[in-house]
């Protein structure tokens, strides 16, 4: 009936390291649906090259209340107990029905644990490090962390990595392209069902 029919929410979370931005960069090039990425706001600066309605939508905390006041977001969190917020709007699920793709979100699983309630239907997939330590070399290969931020981040690694049995899908990001291989066959298989 509705321009809803096979409308999807794919959420991909992954720790800090996990390599989940080639990912999703990857994916979102080229994946077997049409993925349309939820563009997130959020209360932290922008990085260098972060550009605003790409990477995110840069809030300021008052503009970042008043929203979640106003019933905007459909989940919101304050991702590593550092005061910044993140969330995901209702109007991003629209621009992707609007756009005719399935809403994409990598979002931490504090999010993700939200969107599967609201959303039971949802392909929630988990990319997992091959190891910690592979985690902790690539976010100091990444150069643009302070150590506490690291050490902070490593330890939300630890923390998310006991709820990956919460998602539908598990990936374990060892070798890039088999890892996609993986999640492209995981859109493939949904999209047949639905
Ligand atoms: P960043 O490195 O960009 O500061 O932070 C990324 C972290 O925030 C990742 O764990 C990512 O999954 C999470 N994140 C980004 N956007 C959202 C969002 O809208 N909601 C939630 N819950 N987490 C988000």
């Amino acid at each position: 009936m509705g321009g809803d029919h096979g409308f999807q929410v794919v959420v991909l979370s992954g720790p800090s390291g996990s390599g989940k931005t080639t990912i999703v960069e990857r994916l979102i090039q080229d994946a077997p649906v049409k993925l349309i990425k939820s563009v997130s706001a959020t209360t932290r600066a922008p990085r260098k090259g972060e550009v605003e309605g790409e990477a995110y939508y840069f809030l300021s905390a008052e503009e970042f209340a008043a929203r979640q006041e106003r019933g905007e977001f459909l989940e919101t969190a304050e991702v590593f107990g550092a005061g910044y917020w993140y969330g995901t709007l209702k109007s991003e699920l629209e621009r992707a029905k609007t756009q005719g793709g399935w809403s994409f979100l990598e979002i931490d699983v504090q999010g993700a644990l939200r969107i599967m309630e609201q959303y039971p239907e949802a392909i929630t997939i988990f990319l997992e490090p091959p190891s910690l330590e592979v985690c902790e070399q690539r976010l100091r290969a990444r150069g643009t962390e302070t150590e506490e931020v690291i050490q902070r981040r490593l330890r939300k690694v630890t923390e998310e990595l006991q709820q990956a049995d919460r998602y539908r899908y598990r990936v374990v990001n060892d070798e890039l392209d088999q890892a996609l291989a993986e999640i492209r066959g995981i859109l493939k298989e949904r999209k047949a069902g639905s």
